[in-house]
């Protein structure tokens, strides 16, 4: 995707310290071309990523697979195994640390999680590896169903989360189905660029879709950044509509008064959420002369 945000500085260096305190991962196994790449990485701040993942077009020449802040870049060949090795055993350590604080906080806690779920939420969001539900929600292990594809869209051919959505209102019953984007989205910003991102092009046609529908607002607005996250918000606009298009949710609404549909952003520079107040029964309405699915 087309990226011009400064990924954050989190690297296997900064974790991996992280996990050393906590005695997970010894230090002293980490191969020495890992903190010279940490090295390089802390001297390249300046670097761009993508949001999402993809390529790069900042720089022509660097356009490939590769993430440019790929750590190991700067790593020799006889180290990327071991770097993968410890990448990999890292989620099974903090794995097993988690488990053990869960008992520890609640003896039933994995009786409760085994007896099934019930969740209030359906989260449909980005991919964006920035943006974990649960953490920036509050919300805890079966609080919240989660969905995430690239620029959280909601398409209706889209057999994946047309499923979600069905399974979390017939079967689920959420009382509240959240579509959160986010401003610097790297699907959006690919969205907004006039070129071919060949298997790309499909999914983000309903962005530039969405760009359509509203181009007079947009192009009025003068300053790009501005532009694009009036962009995401609009997009959210959009795909919370599709969501009230389903016959899950109409139905469901009509018999039970939910669940209710909400749009959000959420911001890397603070952390925090911004609601779009969708009026869902506003919305519900001005769609159904056309959509109404409930007969
Ligand atoms: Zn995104």
């Amino acid at each position: 995707m087309i990226g011009q945000m400064i990924r954050p500085t989190v690297c296997y260096g900064s974790l991996l310290s992280a996990c050393a305190k906590r005695s997970l991962i010894p230090t002293s196994t980490v191969p020495a071309s890992v903190h010279l790449a940490r090295q390089f990485r802390l001297c390249s701040s300046k670097s761009s990523g993508d949001g999402d993942g993809g390529s790069n077009s900042n720089n022509k020449t660097t356009q490939t697979w590769f993430n440019s802040n790929d750590i190991t870049r700067n790593m020799a060949p006889s180290d990327i195994a071991d770097y993968l090795q410890h990448t990999h055993d890292r989620v099974f350590d903090h794995n097993r640390a988690w488990a053990e604080d869960c008992k520890k906080k609640d003896p039933e806690f994995f009786t409760k999680l085994s007896a099934g779920q019930s969740p209030e939420y359906l989260w449909i969001g980005c991919s964006d590896s920035r943006i974990p539900a649960e953490q920036i929600s509050g919300l805890g292990a079966g609080d919240v169903f989660v969905h995430r594809n690239i620029a959280n869209l909601v398409v209706s051919t889209d057999l994946n989360v047309m499923s979600v959505i069905e399974y979390a209102v017939c079967h689920l019953h959420v009382k509240h189905i959240v579509v959160c984007g986010h401003y610097g989205c790297g699907g959006v910003k690919a969205a907004m660029t006039p070129k071919d991102l060949g298997l790309l092009n499909p999914w983000l046609r309903n962005i530039r879709d969405v760009y359509r529908l509203h181009e007079k607002e947009l192009d009025a607005i003068e300053d790009e950044a501005a532009r694009y996250s009036r962009l995401v918000e609009l997009s959210v606009r959009e795909q919370c509509r599709n969501v009230i298009k389903t016959a899950a949710v109409q139905q469901s609404y009509a018999k039970n008064q939910y669940p209710v549909v909400h749009g959000w952003v959420f911001g890397f520079e603070d952390g925090l959420l911004k609601d779009l107040k969708i009026n869902h029964k506003e919305m519900l309405q001005s769609i159904q002369k056309i959509y109404n699915l409930t007969d």
